[in-house]
């Protein structure tokens, strides 16, 4: 099997910053696996004919999410004024059967969309001016799934492992700074002197 490159040189890094616990520099490594290069497109443009949001939401519940105060209301409200649900949900059975299963297996009640500025021939009628989530998309996340062939799939599913290192490593890191304040905090208490 052949290494990808990329993907050795962010593990050699990922444990250096570990090793010398620097921990502002793991964070910002986060948000660089969070963006993967649009280079990895292969621009078939299944992800805009066929869409779920978050996964695995279904329509209700993005229209729900759009209009709460939730950290991600913005993204839902963006969503829903590029893509509108498809009339006949069964329909995306036939066109993209993997990934209908695939999303159905994860959630039953999961909606599919369409992207209004799809043309029929497959392009996009607003790329120079798409919207930020469409240059960004799409982010590693367990929940994301991947059309069949996408380009992102393997470099999105290995940095979302990455992602959760780096987290269970901050986790762990919290931990003993923990044990460590309370041992700190009890010491000084029994030392505190007396009047
Ligand atoms: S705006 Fe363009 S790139 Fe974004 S989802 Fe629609 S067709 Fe795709």
């Amino acid at each position: 099997m052949i290494n990808d490159p990329i993907q050795d040189k962010d593990t050699l890094e990922i444990e250096a910053l570990k090793a010398a616990d620097d921990f502002t520099a793991l964070g910002k490594k986060i948000q660089e696996l969070f963006r993967m290069p649009q280079s990895l497109c292969k621009q078939r443009g299944d992800c805009c004919r066929i869409a779920t949001f978050k996964g695995t939401l279904s329509h209700d519940e993005i229209i729900r999410l759009a209009n709460s105060d939730e950290e991600d209301a913005p993204n839902a409200k963006d969503f829903l004024s590029l893509f509108y649900p498809y009339e006949c949900q069964e329909d995306v059975q036939t066109i993209a059967p993997v990934f209908y299963q695939k999303v159905r297996e994860a959630e039953p009640g999961a909606t599919f969309f369409k992207c209004r500025y799809l043309s029929d021939d497959g392009r996009c009628q607003v790329h120079e001016d798409r919207p930020t989530g469409c240059r960004v998309y799409p982010f590693p996340h367990k929940n994301t799934i991947y059309h069949p062939g996408c380009g992102f799939e393997k470099r999105g599913q290995e940095n979302w492992k990455k992602i959760q290192d780096i987290s269970q490593f901050f986790e762990q890191r919290l931990d003993e700074l923990t044990r460590i304040v309370d041992g700190t905090e009890m010491l000084l208490d029994q030392t505190e002197p007396t009047p």
